[in-house]
C-alpha cells in the first residue's frame, strides 16, 4: 500500500471560485486514516485521503481484495449532501449511492470512491440558487449556465492516487455518465462500464431526462419502473 503525498499534475490558482476543470488544482493526495466501517450491507474498510491543494477530505470505501484484481467492480461517487444524506427526491444520488454499495457488497469486493464535489462541483450554496432556478422553470444546465457555471465542473483526477493507493489498475465503473469512463480512461485505468439504473420519482424525472439529453448520460428508456430499482 502506497502512503504520503502523490503528485498528479501542476496547477495555477487552487483557490480560484468556481473554478473551470480546465484549470483546475493539482491533484496531490494524502492518505490520512483508515477505519472498519460497518454498514447495512457489509463492513467496509474506510479510507480518507486529504488534497493539498483544497483541503478536501476525499473518502474510499474498499472491500475485499482489490490489488492486481482484473474489473474491480467500482464507483465514482461526487457528494450530494441533499441526496445522500437529506432523502432528496430531486436527484438519484442517494439512490446510486446505495445500490452502488450493496452491489459491491454483493459481489464481496470493490471500492466506491466518494469525492467532496458538491453540486456538480459548484458547491453547496450555489447548487440551492440553481434548485431556485428550477423552480422558476430552468432545467439543471441552464440553471448552472445561468449562475456562470459550466455544465459540470466535476474533475476525477484525485482517483488516480487514490485507486493507485489500492493497487486497482482495471475498473468495472457502475456509471451512466461516459464522461467519467474516459477520465478515468484518461488517467491510465482499463475501464469497463456498468450501468447504474435507479428508480425515478415524480421529482426527478425531468432531472433524469436532462442529464440523458444535455449531458450524455446513458440512461436506457430514461425511465425504470420503481420496482426495478437497483436491478440494473
Ligand atoms: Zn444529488
Amino acid at each position: 500500500m502506497r502512503a504520503g503525498s502523490i503528485h498528479m499534475s501542476n496547477s495555477s490558482n487552487p483557490s480560484e471560485p468556481g473554478g473551470r476543470a480546465a484549470s483546475a488544482p493539482a491533484a496531490t493526495l494524502e492518505w490520512q486514516a483508515s477505519c472498519t466501517l460497518p454498514t447495512r450491507w457489509a463492513s467496509f474498510q474506510a479510507h480518507v485521503f486529504v488534497e493539498q491543494a483544497t483541503g478536501k477530505e476525499h473518502l474510499a470505501l474498499a472491500l475485499g481484495a482489490l490489488a492486481g484484481t482484473e474489473r474491480v467492480l467500482a464507483r465514482v461517487h461526487s457528494e450530494c449532501l441533499t441526496g445522500d444524506t437529506l432523502f432528496s427526491q430531486r436527484c438519484d444520488c442517494g439512490a446510486q449511492l446505495e445500490t452502488a454499495l450493496r452491489r459491491i457488497a454483493t459481489a464481496g469486493r470493490g471500492v466506491l470512491l466518494y469525492l467532496r464535489q458538491e453540486g456538480r462541483g459548484i458547491g453547496l450554496v450555489n447548487k440551492m440558487r440553481a434548485y431556485a432556478l428550477q423552480e422558476q422553470g430552468a432545467d439543471t444546465v441552464e440553471a448552472n449556465h445561468a449562475l456562470g457555471f459550466a455544465d459540470d465542473q466535476r474533475r476525477y483526477d484525485v482517483c488516480g492516487p487514490m485507486l493507485r493507493h489500492f493497487g486497482v489498475e482495471s475498473l468495472e465503473l457502475m456509471t451512466n455518465n461516459p464522461r467519467k469512463v474516459e477520465a478515468l480512461a484518461a488517467l491510465g485505468f482499463r475501464v469497463q462500464r456498468a450501468p447504474l439504473t435507479t428508480a425515478s420519482t415524480a421529482f426527478n424525472a425531468a432531472y433524469l431526462a436532462t442529464k440523458a439529453s444535455k449531458l450524455g448520460h446513458l440512461l436506457p428508456g430514461a425511465i425504470v419502473e420503481p420496482d426495478e430499482a437497483g436491478s440494473g
